[in-house]
């Protein structure tokens, strides 16, 4: 069993509340995947963290007694097959980007009588290895996904590139903006104000500047992950 740094948990967590006090809107979620039940008990229980986000559907399922009384997003790649396993669970699926994902969202949305609030992944940087929708055909996906029932778009999502140029951060996180702001009719029931996540532990100023409603903080409150077990 390794030592968990609780205190550096939870300086973190008040590091990063006092950075986000003058962007109030915004939501500071943590991200758990590779965490202990431990760690993450920690976080929401004594650091008051309500909001968490997933990467893998078995590590949800396996994480689901201590996210009794939290918000979980899922933000990993999300697999056709996996997504059985999320609907009815998650408050926001965030990690969409295949049409496939869509009608499997929608499918068993309508198995369950209810309605799925997704986010559509955008690949910001055009990077080939990245999954996320391309900016230039985000228009056509938003348009195919609203036809289909029980599912209600509510914002956009992206990871973008790793630079250490914040100029080059900030105009990722704005380019995303501005794509909301171009396809305000997707959004149906958020038309005021579509969500947007993003920037992560590197990123999330910038992010918040930009206009982040939601900032994904990993190893910036737990410290870098030891990826020592493969989760499928
Ligand atoms: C892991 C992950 C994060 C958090 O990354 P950190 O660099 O650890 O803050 C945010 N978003 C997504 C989609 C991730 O997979």
């Amino acid at each position: 069993m390794e030592n968990i740094n609780y205190s550096a948990i939870e300086n973190n967590i008040i590091q990063i509340r006092k950075r986000m006090e003058n962007y109030p809107n915004s939501q500071l979620m943590a991200v758990i995947k590779m965490r202990s039940l431990e760690e993450i008990s920690f976080a929401i229980n004594e650091c008051g963290i309500d909001y968490v986000g997933e990467n893998h559907a078995q590590e949800f399922l396996n994480h689901l007694g201590c996210l009794d009384n939290v918000k979980t997003d899922f933000i990993g790649t999300l697999q056709s097959n996996k997504v059985k396993y999320l609907v009815g669970k998650i408050n926001i699926l965030e990690s969409v980007s295949t049409m496939s994902a869509v009608k499997e969202i929608s499918k068993h949305s309508k198995k369950l009588d209810l309605i799925s609030k997704i986010m559509v992944e955008v690949n910001i940087g055009k990077e080939p290895q990245k999954s996320g929708v391309m900016p230039d055909e985000l228009s056509a996906f938003l348009d195919s996904t609203c036809k289909e029932s029980n599912i209600e778009i509510v914002g956009l999502m992206t990871v973008p590139p790793v630079t250490d140029d914040s100029k080059k951060r900030r105009e990722y996180f704005s380019a995303l903006r501005q794509l909301r702001d171009d396809n305000l009719s997707y959004f149906k029931g958020y038309i005021n104000h579509p969500l947007l996540s993003m920037g992560m532990s590197d990123s999330y100023a910038e992010a918040l500047d930009e206009g982040a409603d939601i900032v994904r903080i990993g190893t910036g409150i737990f410290g870098p992950r030891k990826y020592t077990t493969t989760i499928v």
